[in-house]
């Protein structure tokens, strides 16, 4: 079933936007402040759309906002917000918000708003492809990160791509051009060295033997290969 958080203190709200968040189909996660829907989104990473309220009572919610685009660029978000100001909507969208919706705002309206924004981050897809599984590795392509037996290792963003490139195609030998014009595109020009950098990089986070590695191994005069 999609999961929906919805971050909002005053429980009469809460439970008005559950009983129809039920009804249109999904499941309600509730949070009633800030620190709470965090845990709830790393105790539920597969949630597909997070509605924030803004006047909470520990952080307001563009910070919860900022927080959760820190670790998630895939997480559909939309702000309520009591006021029509135009500054709201703004800042909100400036931290990171896909939408916004404006109390008092009517069931249908809301739903409308989920539905709408899951079809445009692919919720529909469903959660197996949200997880890649090679080995011991376990990556999250909606946080964007990746576990190795349960362990986070902290990845830059283009340690991610690569990383990902070889989970999508192992036992497949790619070469070091398939691999820059995969993770920095075709009009990248810079050396090719770049990619064997950010290998060496990102063999140390992963492998247990960086003198022996076997899981991005090398392919002698051609590139590298996931060997897992
Ligand atoms: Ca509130």
């Amino acid at each position: 079933m999609k999961k929906v958080l919805i971050l909002e203190d005053e429980e009469n709200i809460r439970s008005f936007v559950v009983i129809n968040l039920q009804r249109a189909g999904y499941e309600a996660i509730e949070a009633a402040n800030g620190q709470q829907a965090l845990d709830c989104l790393r105790e539920h990473p597969d949630v597909g759309v997070a509605i924030l309220d803004i006047m909470l009572p520990d952080m307001d919610g563009f910070e919860v906002c900022r927080r959760i685009r820190a670790t998630s660029k895939k997480i559909g978000i939309i702000m309520l917000t009591a006021r029509t100001q135009e500054m709201d909507k703004i800042t909100g969208l400036m931290t990171g918000a896909d939408d916004y919706v404006t109390k008092p705002f009517s069931p249908a309206e809301l739903t409308a708003r989920i539905d709408a924004l899951y079809r445009r981050i692919g919720g529909e897809s469903g959660i197996a492809s949200d997880f890649l599984t090679k080995g011991p590795f376990i990556m999250n392509l909606r946080n964007h990160t990746l576990e190795k037996s349960g362990v986070q290792i902290k990845l830059t963003q283009v340690e991610y791509a690569i990383m990902k490139l070889f989970m999508q195609n192992p036992g497949k030998s790619l070469s070091r051009e398939d691999i820059m014009a995969s993770v920095w595109g075709r009009d990248f020009e810079g050396e090719l060295k770049i990619v064997d950098v950010n290998i060496r990089r990102l063999r140390i986070k992963i492998e247990d033997d960086t003198t022996n590695p076997k899981y991005i191994t090398t392919v002698w005069g051609h590139g590298y290969k996931w060997g897992a």
